[in-house]
């Protein structure tokens, strides 16, 4: 574990609010109650317990409770911060982080709420050993007038004097249960026209006739889970085909399938198919603080699940470069330090 540790490590799919640790939540918590507890679901302490195993439909009841804690600028700067220190701890060296801006009536504005997320990533990085980039979050519940609006969001940054380097693309995310993917297509087109890359949450549940659509539109850069794709996990020879053609890497994250039981055994994770054909994976955190882990814990899990060697952990950090949404030369650069901390290791 101490290897897993000392390992430096890419983290690409790690959403926002999700990793908040213990610390932050009760920061935040202590905060609202201080100001008598406005807005605070009830059992907002007892449901927000981490690390708990829960169904996805509770997970997304978890968001809801912690979206209340982060309900104001000053907690964003706060959870931005403090999610990148810890990223840091753990010997993260490149993250690719991803949040979903949000606005409240007299309070933020979308806008506000990601400045404030890149100031931090930009305060962060002075101080610290850490490229981050961000990713802007579609949240397939919300519907499609949303989806554009945070489109034309993310085009806005991405043409910005101050940030334009910082955001790399867009993520869709949400109650994978919620709303229908093939509907966003026409998102996804024009994001990637503008440049910008996707990464995409497919098949997180049961959804082949949704999967398989969007994988025929080829736009798609990684793959968040990506769980039942494969036929040995409940896919299709079809849709593995499609991902396989195409060379899309896959973003797994094996605490948090096995916690919202999507997954029922590190043992029977699709990341061991995926390996044994040699596609491109990347492992990742997801929500680090809902499902308690840390990055390292799921190299750890990989290792001690699928027996890897040292060498094999060694080749995981070195891959996750090329699956990154990094240009070329920044990819070289990042390759050069992942190679020299890796050379100091023993
Ligand atoms: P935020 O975007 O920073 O607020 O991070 C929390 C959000 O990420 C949730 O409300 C979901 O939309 C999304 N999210 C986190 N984990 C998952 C997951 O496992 N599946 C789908 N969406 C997720």
């Amino acid at each position: 574990s101490e290897y897993c540790k000392s390992l430096p490590k890419i983290e690409l799919h790690a959403h926002l609010t999700g990793s908040l640790s213990d610390e932050t939540v009760l920061k935040l918590l202590r905060a609202k109650q201080a100001e008598g507890g406005a807005n605070l679901p009830q059992s907002a302490e007892v449901t927000i317990q981490r690390g708990h195993k829960r169904t996805l439909e509770e997970c997304f009841e978890v968001f809801r409770i912690l979206h209340c804690l982060t309900d104001n600028l000053s907690a964003i700067k706060t959870i931005a911060r403090d999610v990148i220190q810890e990223f840091v701890a753990d010997n993260v060296r490149y993250l690719e982080l991803r949040t979903t801006p949000k606005s409240i009536n007299g309070v933020m504005t979308k806008n506000q709420y990601i400045d404030t997320v890149l100031e931090a990533m930009i305060d962060e990085m002075k101080l610290n050993t850490i490229t981050i980039r961000l990713l802007i979050s579609i949240d397939r519940s919300r519907g499609l007038d949303d989806a554009w609006d945070t489109l034309q969001l993310a085009k806005q940054y991405a043409a910005h004097e101050r940030f334009k380097n910082l955001i790399c693309g867009i993520d869709i995310s949400g109650n994978p249960r919620a709303g229908n993917l093939v509907e966003y297509i026409p998102v996804l087109r024009e994001a990637k026209q503008c440049g910008l890359k996707l990464s995409v949450h497919l098949a997180e549940v049961v959804n082949e006739k949704e999967t398989l659509e969007v994988l025929k539109t080829e736009l798609i850069d990684r793959i968040g889970h990506g769980t039942f794709i494969h036929p040995e996990t409940g896919g299709s020879q079809e849709l593995m085909q499609l991902v396989k053609d195409q060379g899309i890497p896959l973003e797994l994250c094996l605490s948090s399938n096995i916690k919202s039981g999507t997954v029922k055994s590190a043992e029977a994770h699709h990341f061991s198919c995926w390996r044994k054909d040699k596609h491109p994976v990347v492992i990742c955190t997801d929500d680090k603080g809902v499902f308690s882990t840390t990055l390292s814990e799921e190299y750890k899990i990989c290792a001690e699940t699928f027996h890897l060697k040292k060498t094999d952990l060694r080749e995981l950090c070195l891959a996750a470069v090329e699956m990154t949404f990094l240009s070329q030369e920044e990819k070289d650069r990042l390759r050069q330090t992942i190679l020299k901390d890796l050379d100091k290791l023993t």
